[in-house]
């Protein structure tokens, strides 16, 4: 029988990676949290209504790709394609609209989407999400885009390129769809099958269509910022006042849309030029009219979504991972088997004390045991056997210099942290 593996379009973070994630999830933290932005975690399964309503019907993610099923209740859930729609239902729910606004969250998790795998796009991928719900000001579109570039800043990515966009509101876009609609009518027997069918339901999604012969239509369409009412191009003129404030470039793509109407005004993307197809490092903008969808009360709300695996990739074309995966400071070298009680009570003190420690649960060799601790990248060998034990000693050995010297037994623990710190190595904790 062969073996089982994993499902198309899903990865194992192994530890070659892992650690990777962990350092950008852990500069994620860091840069929400100094912007004011607390965690929460929510359920990656939900009321499939939530993303139907939330994300909208007739998206590309609703219509294709969720992974939909029953449960024993015969309730359709869905697993979450994109965490928005579910922050917003967390915050209408636990009543955060009646407390100090903006309510300012984040969270990180796998996401689902079936769509056709390749490089940088799966069909389990991680989102950092980041949301600022209950404020309408512009200032905060701009603290939401200047969070994920700050985040960019810190994990040392470069060649990035930020495109801006107002999408309106359910005010102007009217007016934009039907100045769009005969721009794009007597074009459209050149449009693709599935542009046709979105003439008359959302147009306005023919704009971020892939097939180039639509692209090419879509750069000559007229731009929805020209549409704006008054107080949408107010508020994008303030985004863009305030992303220039702050020094971040940016450009204007008319062809950045949200084509639903809770989508209202920004939008926004940050392209890494190193990621060839899926170039997208992160989107988010403002969707105003959201809660509403979701049966709450009128809530306005900013965010975005930056993708994990993503983020490393670009991470690692640009050679912006400086550290590696996290190995043992000591490994604790048994020769004998009867000094294994002795040997694992000293790893276990050295762990109880803060030291990354391990040692050979194999039976291996003196000499295989020092070739495992160099090859895990120890630093020291800590050389117990009975010799050792009945002269109450025990070897330490330098795995860099080769150098060996004995210590007393009750003494070990202390000896080794201070060669440790010597070597620029300090207690994790404790
Ligand atoms: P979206 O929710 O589609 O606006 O996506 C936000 C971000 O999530 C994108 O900019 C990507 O970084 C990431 N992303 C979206 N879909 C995928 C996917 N299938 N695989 C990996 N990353 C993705």
């Amino acid at each position: 029988m062969e073996s089982i593996k994993a499902p198309r379009g899903v990865r194992d973070i192994l530890p070659e990676e892992s650690w990777k994630w962990a350092f950008v999830l852990d500069v994620a933290r860091r840069t929400a949290e100094d912007f004011g932005y607390a965690e929460v975690h929510l359920p990656v399964f939900e009321h499939t209504e939530l993303f139907s309503r939330g994300i909208g019907e007739t998206t590309d993610v609703v219509e294709k790709e969720m992974y939909t099923f029953q449960d024993r209740a015969e309730r359709s859930l869905t697993l979450r394609p994109e965490a928005t729609a579910s922050m917003v239902r967390s915050y209408l729910e636990h009543g955060m609209h009646r407390g100090v606004q903006p309510v300012k969250l984040w969270c990180a998790g796998p996401m689902f989407r079936y769509e056709r795998p390749q490089k940088g796009r799966y069909r389990q991928f991680w989102q950092l999400d980041v949301e600022a719900i209950g404020a309408s000001d512009p200032f905060v579109d701009v603290e939401i885009v200047a969070l994920s570039l700050e985040l960019y800043r810190r994990l040392g990515l470069s060649n990035l390129e930020v495109k801006i966009n107002s999408v309106g509101c359910p005010e102007c876009r009217p007016t934009y769809r039907k100045t769009l609609r005969s721009f794009l009518e007597p074009r459209l027997s050149e449009l693709c099958d599935t542009c046709r069918g979105r003439f008359d339901r959302n147009p306005l999604r023919i704009l971020d269509c892939k097939n180039p012969q639509c692209a090419a239509i879509a750069e000559q369409s007229p731009s929805v910022v020209e549409s704006l009412c008054g107080e949408c191009g107010t508020h994008f003129g303030l985004l863009q006042r305030g992303l220039e404030e702050i020094g971040a470039s940016f450009s204007l793509d008319k062809r950045l849309v949200r084509g639903l109407d809770y989508y209202t005004k920004t939008a926004y993307e940050v392209l890494s030029g190193d990621l060839g197809s899926q170039n997208a490092v992160c989107g988010g903008g403002r969707y105003d009219n959201l809660a509403e969808a979701i049966g709450g009360p009128h809530v306005p709300g900013v965010g975005f979504a930056s993708g994990i695996e993503r983020i490393v990739l670009t991470m690692e074309q640009q050679g912006c991972f400086t550290g590696s995966a996290p190995h043992p400071a000591v490994f604790v070298v048994c020769p004998d088997e009867e000094a294994r009680p002795e040997a694992f009570a000293l790893l276990h003190l050295l762990r109880q004390s803060g030291v990354s420690a391990d040692m050979d649960f194999t039976g291996k060799g003196m000499k295989a045991q020092l070739k495992v601790a160099a090859g895990k990248g120890a630093l020291l060998a800590c050389i117990l056997g009975s010799e050792e034990l009945r002269a109450s000693r025990m070897a330490v050995k330098d795995l860099e210099s080769g150098e060996q010297h004995l210590y007393a037994r009750e003494e070990g623990v202390a000896s080794i942290r201070s060669l440790l710190s010597n070597k620029g190595i300090s207690r994790k904790d404790g």
